[in-house]
């Protein structure tokens, strides 16, 4: 699995949408913990998730 198809993945499921073709819940599940720059995009797509939902109370 490429990282590339895991980091959109993790995009689509950080916005609620579904997943790309290709790519499962459970392949991202293992993907994750064995690949550092992927755990470190979903922390950040999450942060800015966060951000972007405060700025929409605002
Ligand atoms: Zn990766």
């Amino acid at each position: 699995m490429h990282c590339a198809d895991v980091r959109t993945a993790i995009s689509a499921r950080a916005d609620g949408e579904e997943l790309p073709p290709g790519v499962s819940g459970a392949a991202l599940d293992a993907h994750l913990p064995v690949c550092t720059e992927c755990r470190d995009w979903e922390k950040r797509v999450h942060r800015l998730k966060v951000l972007t939902a405060g700025l929409r109370l605002v």
